[in-house]
């Protein structure tokens, strides 16, 4: 299979195929019976000239006499040999296993832990402390309907993780030399998400589409022989002479076990101290803090689309901005949602977290993006290494009380917020936030270094999307969940360098930032394990 990159195409083009089978008879200058078919592996948009905006295809092509044209095309860096991307499985259980490993965790990271050992053969127990997708949901569309926040039942606790009720984003910057991403694509695609993903830049599922897609692959691992345990949190470790011997559950219940995957994300606060304190070894890690910004979508897409605006194939537009900053820090969008709502993200009573979602059409009025400024545990929160827990509590605690203590969160619109005056009416950006929002001054909240850099930040960024520092536009507090504050150490091998057995993963464990780096990591973890248990005494 060859692989071809660089054809492009018009954004206005009349008939994709047609087009693209030409353009692959012009490039290869072969006539069409040594065609033997094609697949768009990946399709870019190029929008630097907004009125002549072109769409970038990486095509995989079958030909009659690939070695000839391979020879031919040695030197062109857009004509090789296709990689093969196909997952293979690094080994498969035996029939009599003597123990089964154990997945801590239902997010992206242990689902994909859990199905890979569950198709490999190991049959998993998968242990999550939150509820089933459905009953998840109920629990945390009532919170964001005014209900009572249920600390074990929330946007970061529950099957699917903390990704759940998201925009689905499925990109990641990670390096992937093993193309473990296209196994998370393709089994995201079995399980019903649509076939695009597979193909475009920038994928994304949306909410809903999420939630019958973990369901599915729940199923699947069943199927397999896994085990799937809701409302089963894991309170404690059993260690002895630095091996991993068991769990203790929030029921009391015992399970012993020698092979564990800890994918508890990086909102499992109580866990993080109860490894801590079972002598697990962790470093604190650098995140970062600040607010949800708010715009109309229709401002962006002008911005990024210019004239194309509203094309179907271009969707809404998104943003990603960086700035340095005089006093040091960099100021950066995160997690962008276009065509999306701010959400409530709590998971602790009396505290406020804000994060964005959307659903896969991003048809809602407004974009939202996180606008964070990067904090490090040297500088910012030294000491300890949970001291970084400390400092996301407290801030979540001071957005709860500065909203009114109801969960509504505090809100300023930007232009009061750069000139430090706090906001009393909504201009033509409408919050998009649940349970509502509290309009105040937003200025103390942050620590100072970090308000003052948001307010350098939002004025440059206006010289890249036009209207960004607009005056009604909203500002949401308080972002805090961005990435872990820890990290929790492994080897080579994947295990924690001091507990023989423990396989820390995912965004908690500070090996991952996002639904597909975390689903891959919980690809590499589940293999590095399966071959220890195979190696091992494990097995009969
Ligand atoms: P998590 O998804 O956090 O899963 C950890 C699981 O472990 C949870 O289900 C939790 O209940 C469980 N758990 C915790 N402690 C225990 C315990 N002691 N015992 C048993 N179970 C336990 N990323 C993107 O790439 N794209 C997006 O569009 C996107 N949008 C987001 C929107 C929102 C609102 C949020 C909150 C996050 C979003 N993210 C997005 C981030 C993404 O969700 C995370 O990076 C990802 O979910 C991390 O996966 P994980 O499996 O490592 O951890």
């Amino acid at each position: 299979m060859l692989r071809l990159t660089e054809i492009k195409l018009p954004l206005h083009h009349q008939d994709e195929s047609a087009e693209l089978k030409a353009a692959i008879l012009s490039k290869l200058a072969i006539d069409e019976s040594n065609l033997v078919s094609y697949t768009v592996f990946k399709r870019g948009i190029d929008a630097r000239k907004k009125t002549d905006i072109q769409l970038i295809y990486t095509l995989d092509v079958e030909v009659q006499d690939e070695a000839h044209l391979l020879r031919r095309f040695a030197k062109d860096p857009h004509v090789n040999l296709a990689p093969d991307t196909r997952y293979k499985f690094v080994t498969q259980a035996p029939s009599h296993l003597k123990s089964r490993p154990i997945v801590v965790g239902l997010g992206p990271c242990g689902l994909f832990a859990g199905l890979i050992l569950a198709q490999m053969g190991f049959k998993p127990i998968i242990l999550e402390r939150g509820k089933a997708v459905r009953e998840r949901t109920k629990d945390t569309f009532g919170f964001w309907r005014g209900q009572a926040l249920n600390p074990e039942s929330n946007v970061q606790y529950g099957e699917g993780g903390a990704g759940t009720f998201s925009d689905g984003k499925l990109y990641s910057q990670v390096k992937d030399p093993k193309h473990y991403g296209r196994k998370v694509l393709h089994e995201f695609v079995t399980a019903g998400a649509p076939e695009e993903i597979l193909y475009v830049s920038k994928p994304h599922i949306g909410t809903y589409k999420l939630v019958s897609m973990v369901e599915k692959m729940r199923a699947n691992i069943i199927a397999l022989g896994g085990e799937i345990r809701f409302s089963s949190r894991v309170d404690q470790l059993h260690i002895n002479e630095g091996q991993l011997t068991g769990v203790t559950l929030n029921n009391g219940e015992v399970l012993s076990c020698q092979h564990l995957v800890l994918a508890v994300g990086h909102s499992a606060r109580d866990t993080f101290h109860m490894l801590y304190d079972a002598g697990v070894y962790i470093e604190a890690k650098p995140f970062s803090v600040g607010f949800r910004i708010e715009h109309e979508q229709s401002m962006v897409d002008a911005c990024r689309w210019g004239p194309n605006a509203g094309n179907a194939i271009l969707g809404a537009a998104d943003y990603k901005l960086v700035h340095h900053c005089k006093n040091g820090r960099t100021v950066y969008s995160f997690c962008m949602c276009p065509g999306g709502t701010v959400v409530a993200a709590a998971s602790e009573t009396g505290g406020v977290v804000t994060n964005g979602m959307s659903q896969y059409s991003r048809h809602e009025r407004n974009a939202n993006s996180a606008i964070v400024v990067g904090i490090h545990p040297e500088q910012d929160y030294p000491g300890h290494p949970l001291a970084g827990i400390e400092l996301q509590r407290a801030l979540e605690q001071a957005a709860f009380e500065l909203g009114g203590k109801d969960y509504r969160a505090p809100a300023q619109l930007i232009g009061d917020f750069l000139k430090g005056e706090s906001s009393a009416e909504l201009g033509d950006v409408k919050p998009s936030y649940t349970p509502g929002i509290t309009l105040t001054d937003l200025t103390s909240l942050l620590p100072e270094f970090a308000t003052a850099a948001i307010r350098e930040a939002i004025p440059a960024f206006e010289q890249q999307i036009r209207g960004f520092a607009k005056a009604d536009g909203l500002l949401t507090a308080v972002e805090t969940r961005t990435s872990s504050p820890i990290c929790i150490k492994r080897g080579i091998d994947f295990q924690s360098i001091n507990v023989k057995g423990l396989y820390p993963a995912g965004e908690g464990a500070g090996y991952a930032g996002g639904i597909l780096s975390a689903a891959i990591d919980g690809i590499r973890v589940a293999e590095a394990l399966a071959l220890d248990m195979q190696k091992g005494a494990n097995i009969d």
